[in-house]
């Protein structure tokens, strides 16, 4: 994969299991992360994380469920730059 796309999520114990989605990045500005599901985030307070359903690599953690927008947007905006029809058709088949 060309584009680099950062996966991340709450570091345990700040917030709640059920809250523990994994975001992925838009922006990072100084110290805080912007998701594509438009919320923004403390560099502090989150960890790396795999994509969702991969394995995780050196430096990774093991993601949680993937946050809805943020999977449909990301996806969205790879296919757009670089067309993947892989991952439509992994996407498809996991929400099936
Ligand atoms: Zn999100």
């Amino acid at each position: 994969m060309s584009e680099t796309i950062q996966w991340f999520q709450y570091k345990p114990g700040l917030v709640g299991e059920a809250q523990r989605v994994t975001h992925c990045a838009r922006h990072t500005i100084g110290d805080r992360i912007r998701s594509w599901c438009r919320r923004e985030f403390d560099a502090v307070t989150v960890e790396v994380a795999a994509e969702p359903g991969a394995t995780p690599s050196p430096g990774q953690v093991a993601p949680c469920g993937p946050c809805v927008p943020c999977l449909l947007l990301a996806t969205a905006a790879i296919e757009h730059s670089a067309a993947q029809p892989s991952a439509r058709v992994t996407l498809a088949d996991e929400h099936a």
